[in-house]
């Protein structure tokens, strides 16, 4: 199939965006990259009529930057006031940008447990679906400020594919700082070639096993190839994008032939 009649058929749609992105090379939040990704998301819904759950990074990096800390601290109970801290600076933002739009946002803070627990999980997915009945965005994130090893996801690109695959989205969007998946880590060669398509997943998992994760966040390539076979073992698509470059979510749904696309494994 076209990768423009992929993008049109889409109902449902996770956005993830990771802290790279959020966040400039000071570690603040960069407010113009979060504005510019909120008007696209809007478009989604507004024009589209797409359903969009995001699940946002970016709350420690934000808690670091209101508390003047230069360096990601080791400490766990310093990273989880960070978070505490970062996360309602991080919703103010949203608040705001989504506002502008006329569009209201909810937060839903997950724990690794909340998937593994039936009722827990059902509840999440209940709620989640009311919000898109009131045509209002949840805006997800761990709950990092009390997560600890035994209840801890650990990275928003695995929390963001058991999102949607607990909200049975069509695709999980992943927004990063690079353009794609590619043989070569792009920040040590900027000429690398992007995969524009992914339907091997051992193919992809052996072109990441040697990356590494980026500055502030947790992911990198190795998670997000992971997350994608997640969903695409799921039956849903699921597409990395470059969240610097302007317009990279609406061109995407216009069928450019930008970032790198999963195809689903499986059937739904
Ligand atoms: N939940 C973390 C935060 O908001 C980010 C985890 C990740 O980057 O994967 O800071």
């Amino acid at each position: 199939m076209e990768r423009k009649n992929i993008f049109q058929g889409l109902n449902k749609v996770v956005v993830k965006i990771g802290t790279s992105v959020l966040t400039s090379s000071n570690n603040r939040l960069d407010l113009s990259v979060i504005e510019h990704l909120v008007e696209q998301v809007c478009i989604l819904i507004k024009e589209k009529g797409v359903k969009v759950a995001m699940v946002s990074s970016g709350a420690i990096g934000a808690g670091m930057q209101l508390l003047g800390w230069e360096k990601r601290p080791a400490e766990i109970s310093q990273l989880q006031a960070a978070a505490s801290i970062g996360q309602s600076r991080l919703m103010r933002v949203y608040e705001r940008f989504f506002r502008d739009e006329g569009i209201n946002v909810g937060q839903i803070l997950l724990t690794r447990d909340v998937f593994t627990m039936p009722v827990r999980e059902n509840n999440a997915r209940k709620t989640m679906q009311t919000l898109f009945e009131l045509k209002v965005v949840p805006i997800i994130n761990e709950n990092d400020s009390i997560a600890v090893d035994e209840i801890k996801v650990g990275d928003n690109d695995t929390l963001s594919a058991y999102v949607a695959d607990l909200i049975s989205a069509d695709m999980l969007i992943m927004i990063t700082d690079v353009n794609g998946l590619s043989c070569e880590d792009p920040k040590k060669n900027s000429n690398s070639k992007v995969i524009d398509l992914v339907e091997d997943f051992s193919k992809a998992e052996q072109m990441v096993k040697n990356t590494s994760t980026s500055g502030c966040g947790t992911g990198g390539m190795r998670s997000k190839v992971s997350a994608a076979r997640y969903v695409a073992e799921r039956g849903i698509y699921c597409v990395i994008l470059n969240g610097k470059k302007m317009w990279s979510i609406t061109e995407a749904f216009k069928g450019e032939n930008i970032g790198t696309l999963f195809l689903p494994s499986n059937k739904r």
